[in-house]
């Protein structure tokens, strides 16, 4: 059993607090900036909080992270009450915020100045995977520490993946939102196309998801596009936020992002619709307004 600290309960932190209360069997300690979420996290789980990062970091082995972006991610950990202001030497700091792989590096060397080590570990797996403890964690930061941090971290995921140096796990996260953002793309024009055809959708899905046209994307959202149903899943402000990173990092590398900076302009619209906590599905919705 570890001493453990967990910045962040959002709709992916609070859960993953869980996991590491129940199924890790660590002496957790919460943070968050609505105090309501945190006595509603420590009434479901029997847990402890407290009233700063810094406090509820003092004297943990390992520190978890998960905020908004990068501005959110500074102050939680590098700020006055910030969480590297009370950890003790030895200890492991692990951000499962998606923010930029900038920051990530930036981050690792305050905290190696600190004795502290450092692991940008962002998630994909949405709102159920985190519930149900599923997620895919993709990791940069050093290979003793991953080795240290993994079994830690396996109370909340599936899969976990070291990449490559700090900063590696956030750019593993960008590959995986651009894959997102084409797919996403080509199933609302494909849906779309086939509803202007007369075609059954369900039908035609039942039939393609099972060769090279399927996806999981597909399979998870083709019935609620279908529906117009979008006020659920993972947000298209998050998308933007997280496509703004990938273009950002792409003009740093030299990589030609065509399609992607063009979703990225979709998604303005939708945000224009009103659609800014839509799932990342309603990419249909602009071709059927
Ligand atoms: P969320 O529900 O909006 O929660 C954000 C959390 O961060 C809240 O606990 C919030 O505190 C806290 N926070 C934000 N800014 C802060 C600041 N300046 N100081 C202190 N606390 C701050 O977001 P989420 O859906 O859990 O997402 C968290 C991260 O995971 C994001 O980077 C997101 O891109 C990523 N992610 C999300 C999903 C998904 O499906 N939701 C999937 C993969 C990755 P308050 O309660 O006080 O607002």
């Amino acid at each position: 059993m570890a001493k453990v600290a967990f910045i962040g309960l959002g709709v992916m932190g609070f859960p993953m607090a869980g996991h590491l209360k129940t199924k890790g069997g660590h002496d957790v300690t919460v943070y968050n900036r609505t105090a309501e979420k945190a006595a509603a996290w420590v009434d479901t789980f029997s847990g402890k909080s407290a009233p700063t990062p810094a406090e509820a970091a003092d004297g943990c082995d390992f520190v978890f992270v998960c905020v908004g972006n990068d501005d959110d991610l500074r102050q939680v950990t590098s700020g006055e009450k910030g969480v590297l202001s009370t950890m003790k030497r030895g200890s492991v700091l692990i951000d499962n915020t998606t923010a930029s792989a900038e920051v990530a590096r930036e981050l690792y060397e305050a905290a190696k100045a600190k004795s502290v080590d450092f692991i940008d570990a962002p998630v994909s797996g949405g709102q159920a995977g985190a519930e149900n403890g599923v997620l895919t964690v993709m990791c940069g930061g050093d290979e003793a520490v991953f080795e240290k941090a993994k079994p830690v971290i396996d109370a909340y995921a599936r899969m976990v993946g070291l990449m490559g140096p700090a900063g590696s796990g956030q750019l593993t996260k960008m590959m995986n939102q651009i894959c997102i953002a084409g797919v996403v793309q080509g199933l609302a024009e494909a849906v779309h196309f086939g509803k202007r055809a007369g075609l059954d959708i369900e039908k035609v899905v039942d039939v393609i998801s099972k060769g090279a046209a399927g996806s999981w994307q597909m399979e998870n959202r083709h019935k609620t596009m279908n529906q117009g149903k979008y006020d659920f899943g993972f947000a298209v402000d998050w998308m933007r936020k997280d496509l703004g990173i990938v273009l950002t990092e792409a003009r740093r590398n030299g990589a030609k992002l065509p399609l992607t900076a063009l979703v990225d302009q979709f998604y303005g619209d939708i945000q224009a619709l009103g659609g800014n906590r839509w799932d990342t599905s309603s990419l249909l919705a602009r071709l059927e307004k």
